[in-house]
């Protein structure tokens, strides 16, 4: 058995409800779905976050995830959807496995996005300067 759960999940360790699966990508329903459809899109290397893919990777991961969604929300009758990844602790992340939620979106479904705060003065410039020099 992996530390990993989700490479357990990959190796067919635990179970689960696959939608998807190639040579690089593997995709199968959340457990706790936000909604119904709920569904998770994952490269079968194990890397901690989208941040450790290689470019390649995560364009090949990217191509997947609009596959997918596109027959998830045909599936479920949903009107939308958000793509969704956590990266780090911090941003929530629980399974240390990089990994996209594909939530499908209905009318009325309730859920919250972000609530969006304000840059006093010139603190947009310095960051857009700081990003910038990163890039
Ligand atoms: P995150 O907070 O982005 O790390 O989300 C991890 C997600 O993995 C959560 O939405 C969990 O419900 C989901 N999850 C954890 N274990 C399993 C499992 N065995 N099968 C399907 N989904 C899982
Ligand atoms: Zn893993």
């Amino acid at each position: 058995m992996s530390d990993c759960i989700f490479c357990s999940i990959i190796k067919g360790e635990i179970p689960c409800t696959k939608v998807y699966e190639d040579d690089k990508i593997f995709s199968f329903l959340d457990i706790v779905p936000v909604n119904k459809g709920h569904t998770l899109v994952i490269p079968k290397e194990h890397k901690e976050t989208i941040l450790d893919l290689s470019e390649d990777s995560f364009r090949g991961l990217m191509a997947a995830v609009q596959k997918i969604a596109k027959a998830v929300i045909k599936a479920v009758g949903a009107k939308g959807f958000n793509v969704h990844i956590n990266n780090g602790e911090v941003a929530g992340q629980v399974v240390k496995h990089a990994h996209i939620h594909i939530i499908p979106r209905f009318d009325g479904d309730g859920l919250q996005l972000w609530k969006g705060g304000k840059y006093k003065g010139m603190e947009a410039e310095q960051i857009k300067k700081d990003i910038v020099n990163f890039l």
